[in-house]
């Protein structure tokens, strides 16, 4: 993954994701109390990592997303 011809932002992101050191909102909020905790996608809950991957109703459209367009679960397929 080093020797990928990517940028060092793009390489370092898994690191960070994988070592909890992504500097999401929550994170920020304890050391920095004028940054709001709040989910900028969804505003009903804190913004940590579990919430912006896993929770978040915008993550899961990003998951259910296909490279074609379309989504993975839509109800239009009938
Ligand atoms: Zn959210």
């Amino acid at each position: 993954m080093w020797k990928l011809n990517i940028p060092p932002k793009v390489q370092i992101f898994p690191w960070l994701l994988i070592r909890k050191r992504l500097q999401v909102r929550a994170r920020l909020h304890r050391f920095m109390p004028q940054i709001s905790p709040a989910c900028p996608f969804c505003q009903n809950h804190d913004e940590t990592i579990h919430h912006l991957f896993m929770e978040c109703c915008f993550a899961k459209d990003v998951w259910a997303f296909n490279f074609d367009g379309s989504l993975m679960n839509s109800q239009a397929s009938t």
